[in-house]
């Protein structure tokens, strides 16, 4: 689904070297964690694969389904089916949550040449996967994002990616500020969308979201390079040895 092969990215009006060779496969069905410190280039990573401005790759290639993506727009990589959850999600004054949805939903639709969805099944769908998320009217009347709680916002990103149904999910430190109830919450959102046909990018520096968002494969990368790949035992590690112990030659 996904395939990273010696990806090389710097800053684009700086010298600075971030990602440094990362190679990467996530297959369909499969999750797929990023754990390491800060800094490491976790998130450069999820911006890089969705096309945000900024970054310059040197060198390397990442395709989705066989299409490279670095020369994408990234709405043509939304169009071809990926997702980000955004570790930060942005606010939007001025477009209701719900009319922002609904563009994108017929957005990604025609770039894909299928029909948009009709106002009342629209309404249907949205209704049914807000409740699963328990996002309220209120909240997909108001404007995107804006005032919401670090809970709302997460939960809001989640009722994105349930409405776009991409084949790739990368989720960006989606646990970060939440507690307990609101990260149980979001888990289950992205485990009712686990599906044969989709991958999951789930990056985290904390273990405790892998509790709930069972992952198939754990990567660490540490100075922007993955350095170490396991099973769900390696976030065991790393809550138990912190990430001293798991870097490069460790
Ligand atoms: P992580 O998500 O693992 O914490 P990041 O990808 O955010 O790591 O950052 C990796 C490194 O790149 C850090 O040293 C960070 O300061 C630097 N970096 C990333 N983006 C920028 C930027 N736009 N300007 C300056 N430094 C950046
Ligand atoms: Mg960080
Ligand atoms: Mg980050």
């Amino acid at each position: 689904m996904l395939e990273i092969k010696n990806l090389h990215v710097k800053l684009e009006d700086e010298d600075k070297a971030i990602l440094k060779g990362v190679d990467l496969t996530v297959e369909a069905g499969k999750v797929h964690a990023i754990m390491g410190p800060n800094g490491s280039g976790k998130s450069t990573l999820s911006y890089v694969l969705s096309g945000r401005d900024g970054y310059e790759v040197t060198d390397g290639s990442a395709t989705l389904l066989g299409e490279d993506i670095l020369d994408m727009e990234p709405e043509e990589r939304a169009a071809a089916g990926m997702f980000l959850a955004f570790q930060y999600p942005v606010e939007i004054p001025g477009v209701g949550n719900m009319t922002f949805l609904r563009s994108a939903v017929n957005a990604q639709r025609k770039a894909r040449g299928e029909e948009e969805m009709s106002s009342t099944e629209f309404l249907k769908v949205i209704r049914e996967k807000a409740k699963d998320l328990q996002i309220d009217q209120d909240m997909l009347k108001r404007p995107v994002n804006v005032g919401f709680s670090g809970g709302e916002k997460k939960r809001n990103e989640i009722l994105q990616m349930a409405m776009l149904e991409p084949k790739l999910c990368i989720l960006d430190e989606t646990d970060s500020g939440l507690d307990v109830d609101a990260m149980k919450l979001v888990s289950e959102g992205v485990n009712a969308l686990r599906s044969p046909d989709r991958g999951f990018l789930v990056i985290t520096h904390y273990q405790r979201l892998l509790d709930h968002i069972k992952p198939d494969v754990v990567h660490i990368m540490s100075d922007g390079k993955i350095v170490k790949t396991g099973g769900p035992e390696l976030a065991m590690e790393v809550e138990t040895h912190g990430y001293q112990d798991l870097k490069e030659g460790a």
